[in-house]
């Protein structure tokens, strides 16, 4: 999942500054879940800015809630059609997508982001999430025994370990596991330890076009069939 974490209450504050009304709109998916931007924090936050205006006597904003069951879908933003028509600007604690899925949604009306996008990544535990993927494109996983040498490897190096690993541990973090040394131990297990052999010839990021998009081969098969 998008795991996200919410803005400083200061840093928001500074955002809405400009605006008199404003509708703090909550995610229901990932946001929810890494409790950057659910029903619960958007209350939170409420109330954090409530606290915070009455403290400092400037309480003149009027805020609103709403959370959507997803942000970045569009057919999930009808919800708001009446809501921000109450309001000057709205406050997503959706990632970057949500933020930016309002913002095409409705062109004239200024969308927030109140929390900063983070990665891609797997609760370890409760309230602990690591990163995993970084979207790259070209996923290596069945070479790498399931292990991301891209967000585990803090050089991401697709040819490891290199020369820094020491006990298991990274170089550049010696609390953190060496991807490459997580890599070995696996393929071992799986006897596949010739897969370390391998050469993976370096990436060439400059050729991934960006914006990138999918258009799924099933959708295009069933527009084709209408057709
Ligand atoms: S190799 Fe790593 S970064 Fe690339 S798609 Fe697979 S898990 Fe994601
Ligand atoms: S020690 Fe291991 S994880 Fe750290 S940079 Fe080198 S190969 Fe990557």
């Amino acid at each position: 999942m998008i795991v996200a974490e919410r803005k400083s209450l200061e840093e928001i504050r500074r955002t809405i500054a400009p605006y008199e009304r404003v509708l703090i709109v909550g995610c229901g998916t990932c946001a929810t879940v890494c409790g950057a931007g659910g029903e619960r924090e958007v209350a939170l936050l409420h109330a954090g800015l409530r606290a915070m205006e009455a403290r400092s006597g400037e309480g003149w904003h009027t805020f609103l809630e709403f959370t959507v069951k997803r942000q970045c879908d569009a057919e999930f933003l009808d919800a708001l059609v009446d809501r921000v028509r109450e309001v000057d600007a709205v406050l997503s604690l959706g990632c970057g997508i949500g933020v930016q899925a309002i913002a095409e949604r409705f062109p004239t009306l200024p969308v927030l982001p109140g929390v900063n996008t983070s990665f891609m990544g797997m609760a370890k535990e409760w309230g602990v999430w690591d990163e995993r993927c970084a979207a790259c494109g070209d996923c290596r996983l069945a070479e790498t025994a399931g292990i991301c040498p891209i967000t585990r490897c803090a050089k991401g190096i697709l040819n490891g370990p290199c020369a820094g690993t020491k006990n298991g541990k990274c170089e550049a973090n010696n609390e953190m596991d060496c991807a490459w040394v997580l890599i070995y131990q696996r393929l071992e297990k799986l006897h596949r330890l010739e897969d370390m052999r391998r050469y993976y010839p370096p990436r060439n990021f400059r050729v991934i076009p960006r914006p990138r998009r999918i258009v799924s081969k099933a959708e295009v098969a069933v527009g084709g069939n209408n057709g």
